[in-house]
């Protein structure tokens, strides 16, 4: 094997971290009941950097379509909360769930995700890492 093969079996210098978000909708994103503080901005704009997006709520996967639908964005998938870990059929390098209860921060554990509170947490300083902030 000559040096460039051996080079180009390798990972790419400066590729990307492949990131998967889930979001939680009510108390998470601006459209759920509560409103969340996570704008349908950041939402699209992660699926233009290349994320993997979708979202993991109580809510029917029938309501979780027709909102994404209603909003013109085409997310990578839409679950059930418990079950989150169906996400990970996905390949990344990150795993992150995104939430404000409990509940979601249980599941995310057990599915073996990164957890971001979407209340307690500083929300738009950790989506200003990610480029997902202006
Ligand atoms: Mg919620």
């Amino acid at each position: 094997m000559r040096a460039g093969d051996r080079q180009s079996a390798r990972r790419p210098a400066g590729a990307h971290v492949r990131r998967l978000i889930s979001f939680d909708i009510d108390g998470t994103l601006e459209v759920g009941d509560p409103p969340g503080v996570i704008s349908l901005a950041v939402v699209r704009r992660a699926l233009d950097l290349g994320f993997v997006v979708g979202s993991c709520s109580d809510r029917p996967l029938s309501f979780q379509r027709a909102l994404w639908h209603h909003h013109a964005i085409p997310v990578n998938f839409t679950l059930l909360k418990q079950h989150l870990s169906h996400a990970k059929e996905f390949a990344a390098d990150q795993y992150l769930h995104i939430g404000d209860s409990f509940i979601d921060q249980t599941m995310a554990k057990q599915a073996g995700f990164d957890f971001l509170h979407s209340v307690e947490d500083d929300v738009h300083a950790f989506l200003r890492r990610l480029r997902l902030l202006g």
